[in-house]
Order: C-alpha cells, then structure tokens, then sequence
C-alpha cells in the first residue's frame, strides 16, 4: 500500500454471520418504536426493508412499489427497460424518464469524479466475459481490444431526458442503481415522517436517523476472505454502508484466477489492483454505492487520489495481502472482529 499508516490495531472477536442490520423489533407500545418489516426480490438480489412507527407499513407500500418501478426502468438486461432502449438505439436519441436521466448525469458525473474507473459504457466488456449470462469465458484479447474502443463515458450525451450512445456503444446502471434505490427508499420514509428506519438491499446498508431507542445501528461487513462470516462491525446513523467485492460474483478460469463482476476499463479485464474488498461509508448511497466499484478498480495505487476527492466518505479497504485499511474518522465507530491486522489510511 502507499498510504502511510499511523496506528495499527489488531483485535481478533466472534465471528458473525452474514451482512446484518440488527433491527430490533420491540413492541412497546409507543408507535415510534413498532416495527414494520418487508422482503422484497428485485434487481437480482434479496431487499429487506424496516421502518418504524405509525406510518412504517404505508411507506413500505410506496417504497416496494418505487422499488419494482425503478428496476423496470434501470435493468440492463430486461427488453422492456429504458436502459435496453438506449441500448439497442442505433445511435438515435432516446427519450427518458426523469430518473433514468437523473441517475446517468449522476453516474456520468462520477465517472469523470473517478477518473473513469467508474465507466458505466464498460457493459459490452461485462457480457463478452459472461457476467450477464452465467456463461463464464476468458474472451481472447483482441476482442476485448476491439470492445473497448467503444467505451468511454464521455461519448454519452445527455441533453434533458434525451439521451444519446454512439452506435456500438451500451450503458449499464448496475454499480449505481442500489444506492440510488436506496436512496429512494428513504426519502419516502422521510415523506411519511418515519424517523428511523434501515434497508439492506443485497449488502448494502443504508439508515435513516437512528435506532428508535436513540442508539446507533449496528452494521457488520463481510470477510472477503470467508463471505459467511464478518469482518467488521460499524456504528452509524443516517448513512450507508455500501461494499463492492471479488465474492460478490465471480468465476475460476481454467488458469486457476478468480475473475470477479468488476471490469478495470482501463484494461478490459476484471479489476484487480490490490483490493478484495471496498466498503464506502456516508450519506449519499448513490455515491457510496458508485464510488465502492470505482475504488475497487483504482485498487493500491489510484485509490488515494479518488478518497481525497471525497473527504465526506469514509472507506474500509481489504487487500489482497489480507489487510484491513480505514479512515481515521471512522475509528471510534468500527470494531474489527476478523484475525486480519486493521490500519489507519492517511492519505498525504
Ligand atoms: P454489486 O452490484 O455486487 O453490489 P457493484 O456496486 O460494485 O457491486 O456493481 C458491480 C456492477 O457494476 C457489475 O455487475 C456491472 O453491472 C457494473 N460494473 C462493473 N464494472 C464496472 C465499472 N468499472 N464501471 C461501472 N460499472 C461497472
Ligand atoms: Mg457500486
């Protein structure tokens, strides 16, 4: 690593199981601290939403329904979508919804905040190698030459809702679209005046105020090194806790390598420049969630200058030397119960 490191603390604990929010469900009977809870399966993955007090239950009726909408709207790989629209444009202008306009000037302004290791154009690169399919394969290497000609999310356009992809050029939302749906979410809580609530959609946390009892939430991240169980234990309030990892998705390539979901743009091949696992912490799950791919493609070498630009977020990196690196700003909120060592990143 190039960051310098000020402290170094080794805590070895209990090993808990899964990504969790730990929602208490008491039922006092004060409205404020009933909870109402919902599974949802969409975007590929298993949501869970609660929500507490008197409204808890109508505002997980709107957000379920914003839920579905939003996934019609961003999937990649379903016909009727907006995305799959502008993906089979031709190079014609595409008329959107706000929010899928929204989310691309959104993403496009991370792309270019990430130096392009966010590039949401690298979805032709993601299904040469069988991320979209299940049909795992090592594309040769001219070919995945001649597909990065066509990524470079400059050559989006957005003008408005209109939007137009060179020919030969396709978008996917998927490094964004959780955080940005969890975003949603809550800002429906907000309109019923839930005070507290916390969904989990597929790992990524996000919170909104604090635990009904005043207490922080509780938010454990995963081992990258043994998935089923945890790593580390934060306390938050009113923020997300988004990871992007090589366990998320991947497959072992007759060479023996793991070969994750994350594609390093500036290469074509799935990222990995030192980092198994990113979690971004802070308020904004669109942002955390874009900037936890883009930092695990910036990896050891790249990753500092993006964290500075984003000195409101906080960081856990894993590398792959089984390390654990954090913010300062988060010490007094994280307790690491993995075997790994766990250091301070200042980044200079
Ligand atoms: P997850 O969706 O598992 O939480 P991420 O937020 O890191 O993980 O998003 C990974 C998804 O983002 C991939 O499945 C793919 O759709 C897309 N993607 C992969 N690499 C990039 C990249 N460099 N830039 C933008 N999107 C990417
Ligand atoms: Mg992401």
């Amino acid at each position: 690593m190039s960051y310098k490191v000020i402290k170094i603390s080794a805590l070895i604990g209990v090993l808990f199981a899964f990504v969790s929010c730990k929602a208490e469900n008491t039922s006092r009977d004060e409205d404020v601290a009933v909870s109402h809870t919902r599974d949802v399966f969409a975007m590929d993955t298993y949501m869970n939403l609660t929500a507490y007090g008197a409204n808890g239950e109508k505002a997980l009726d709107d957000a379920e329904k914003r839920i579905l909408q939003l996934e019609s709207e961003l999937s990649a790989t379903s016909e009727t979508s907006e995305i799959w629209k502008l993906d089979h444009s031709d190079g014609e202008a595409v008329e959107v919804s706000e929010d899928t306009a929204g989310l691309i000037g959104k993403a496009l302004d991370m792309c270019e905040m990430t130096y392009g290791c966010l590039d949401i154009t690298v979805y032709p690169v993601l299904k040469e190698w069988g991320f979209t399919t299940g049909d795992y394969r090592i594309p040769e290497t001219p070919r995945i030459e001649e597909l990065l000609r066509n990524v470079d999310y400059s050559e989006v356009k957005l003008d408005g809702k209109s939007i137009t992809l060179p020919d030969d050029m396709q978008i996917d939302l998927g490094a964004v679209a959780k955080g940005y749906t969890g975003d949603e979410i809550l800002e429906i809580m907000r309109s019923y005046d839930v005070k507290s609530a916390i969904v989990n959609l597929g790992g990524n946390v996000q919170a909104l105020g604090k635990k009904p009892d005043g207490s922080e939430w509780k938010v454990a991240v995963r081992d990258p090194f043994q998935p089923e169980t945890d790593m580390c234990v934060l306390e938050i309030d009113d923020s997300a806790v988004i990871t992007s990892g090589n366990y998320e998705r991947f497959f072992i390539g007759d060479d023996g390598k793991k070969y994750c979901h994350i594609i390093d743009p500036s290469d074509g091949y799935p990222a990995d420049n030192g980092f198994v696992s990113v979690t971004v912490i802070g308020k904004s799950g669109v942002v955390c969630d874009a900037l936890s791919t883009a930092v695990f493609v910036a990896g050891t070498d790249n990753s500092p200058k993006i964290m500075s630009e984003f000195a409101d977020y906080d960081f856990i990196v894993v590398s792959d030397d089984e390390k654990i690196y954090y913010t300062q700003r988060i010490a007094d909120n994280f307790k690491n119960i993995s075997s790994m060592p766990a250091e301070v990143i200042v980044i200079d």
